[in-house]
């Protein structure tokens, strides 16, 4: 049966039930959206007392589905002041879904600066433990305490001093399949700040040695789909192929190419550092020093996006380095230097703030003159002063719009308070439809569609994003992004074996627009959240800059009138 935990953070109330049936067809992001909504006052204070934190697992966890175990974690944004899920892989899902623990409701606050640890034992039991003697540990550190306590197999997902000090871009990490370090980051909208503020500094998951029971209308058809779809998958050359050798870091060619590719704080001019930090200098430092790509950043992951790169002299730097930080503090800064690049990406793991963000406010940063383009030291002694809690840090510390504000910065990049991920919007125009009007505010999980600089189709731009935003919205409730190319790639027909164990989980009939539709009831809620909270058709939309610049590198504007934005999710 499985089981929702609740801890109630004021008075250390522990209690688990077994989950409500109307939680069992939703996952992730959905579920995410569903117990928000239900439950928290979309006006309240982000790191108050009304504000929850949901740990959600998908609807498919624990049964073996390729990245069926991904970890989605939510709660009202103190970043964008709206809802948000931010989701990532790592042990935690796959270990927590061993205990059949597909929820836990993080509600209230403590009465003083407690810190505490939520541990789930070996025997399924929640505990809550005080554990003072963690504040202000980086992740890495911690990671290693824990495991001196509770063993080397646990998973952690745990805050970093960032979320602690209520940095509004602060992540969740998580601790990495592939290394059990806290490499893997639940990185957008600042949640980490709203697990600060409840006290909570780590959740840890022990391994048991048996394994939940899981329910199945039909268990032999559930099976006989999901090897349907792994062989779709290792049919798929991106999937099978691409990204195990060179990871999402596969797609800087493409973006390099097209001017998608963010340059020098979104100016929309051509990239030409791209042999210094692309796909092929990434993988020849990888191969050079004893690295590796291939890596399952959760267990059971036939794609193996994930990666471990070591130093010059060989020795562990960071893993799962990713596209979207060479993008944003590589291009979008003009840092020539990958090394560099995985040292920030170090010390941001450790201290627990979102690369996307500090890339697009470091950008400001450089357009404001504090530091010049491709000044790699400066980024990193910027990253040392939020670590050092400067005054400038600290304005740092809440984002790329609060900074470009303090430094009288024009050209901000952000959607709903939220930096734009590795995508200029005029050369990637689906994108930038996605990126205005997604309820998450500008985030890479929106999903990324063609339509270059010099598509003039924008009612078919207008169309396809919804498309994608809802097939993205459904997947996000079971499983990783990357394993559903195949869904909006070449292998149409794969949605079906997705419903058809859809159908052999949860019984009744499914269909594709039986799986989409949930694409549609997620999005159906968060936007009630952000209507709630405030939000109107005003925000649904990019900085000015994008609309009045055109982009030096292919002359293109985003040119979508207010009125093709409203028609993008009109419910
Ligand atoms: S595809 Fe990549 S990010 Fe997704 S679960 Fe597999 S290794 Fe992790």
């Amino acid at each position: 049966m499985e089981k929702i935990v609740r801890i109630t953070m004021n008075n250390g109330t522990v209690a688990m039930d077994g989950l409500p049936d109307i939680y069992k067809t939703l996952g992730n992001r959905g579920l995410v959206a569903k117990v928000l909504t239900e439950e928290v006052d979309p006006t309240c204070d982000p790191l108050g007392e009304g504000n929850k934190l949901i740990f959600a697992l998908g609807m498919l966890a624990g049964t073996g589905f390729p990245t069926g175990n991904r970890l989605s974690v939510g709660a009202k944004s103190p970043l964008t002041g709206g809802i948000k899920e931010a989701n990532s892989g790592g042990n935690f899902g796959a270990l927590l879904a061993r205990h059949a623990i597909k929820l836990i409701v993080v509600e209230n606050k403590p009465g003083d600066d407690s810190s505490y640890v939520l541990v789930i034992q070996a025997n399924g039991l929640p505990k809550l433990v005080k554990a003072d003697a963690y504040a202000g540990l980086g992740s890495y550190a911690l990671v290693e305490k824990l495991k001196a306590i509770h063993g080397d197999k646990i998973a952690v997902a745990c805050i970093g001093p960032a979320g602690e000090r209520g940095y509004a871009n602060s992540t969740i990490q998580v601790t990495d399949n592939a290394t059990g370090h806290p490499s893997r980051a639940l990185a957008r909208g600042g949640i980490g700040s709203v697990m600060g503020s409840k006290g909570l500094k780590a959740i840890v998951v022990e391994p048991t040695k048996t394994r939940a029971e899981i329910d199945y209308a039909d268990k032999e058809k559930f099976s006989q789909a999901m090897k349907a779809y792994m062989e779709v998958l290792s049919r798929n050359g991106v999937t099978s192929r691409a990204m195990t050798l060179f990871g999402t870091m596969v797609g800087m060619a493409v973006t390099g190419k097209t001017g998608a590719l963010p340059v020098r704080n979104f100016s929309g001019e051509r990239s030409t550092i791209l042999n210094d930090i692309g796909a092929h200098k990434f993988h020849q430092n990888i191969y050079q020093r004893g690295g590796k790509t291939g890596q399952a950043c959760q267990p059971g992951c036939p794609i193996k996006c994930s990666n471990i790169y070591n130093d010059k002299d060989g020795n562990y730097l960071t893993s799962g380095f990713e596209y979207e930080t060479v993008a944003l503090i590589g291009a979008n800064c003009d840092i020539a230097d990958l090394d560099q690049l995985a040292r920030i990406e170090r010390m941001s793991d450790d201290f627990g703030i979102d690369t996307i963000e500090l890339g697009a406010t470091i950008g400001v940063c450089m357009e404001a003159g504090k530091l010049a383009f491709g000044d790699g030291q400066g980024a990193q002694a910027l990253v040392q002063e939020m670590i050092d809690g400067t005054e400038f840090g600290r304005i740092m510390g809440q984002g790329t719009l609060a900074t470009g504000k303090f430094l009288g910065v024009k050209r901000i990049p952000t959607v709903k308070g939220q930096a734009l991920p590795g995508y200029d919007p005029r050369n990637s125009k689906g994108t930038g439809v996605g990126f205005a009007t997604s309820p998450m505010g500008a985030d890479h999980t929106v999903g990324t569609t063609s339509g270059a600089a010099g598509d003039s189709n924008k009612i078919g731009r207008v169309q396809m994003s919804q498309k994608v935003q809802i097939a993205y919205a459904a997947v996000d409730n079971f499983m990783c992004h990357f394993a559903s190319f195949p869904l909006t790639s070449t292998h149409k027909y794969a949605v079906g074996h997705i419903a058809a164990a859809m159908a052999a989980k949860f019984g009744g009939e499914w269909d594709e627009q039986k799986v989409f539709g949930i694409g549609i009831e997620t999005l159906m809620l968060e936007k009630k959240f952000n209507r709630a909270a405030g939000f109107t058709a005003k925000d649904d939309r990019l900085p000015q800059f994008f609309y009045d610049e055109a982009s030096p590198m292919t002359g293109a504007t985003f040119d979508f009138t207010d009125e093709e934005l409203a028609q993008v999710l009109p419910f």
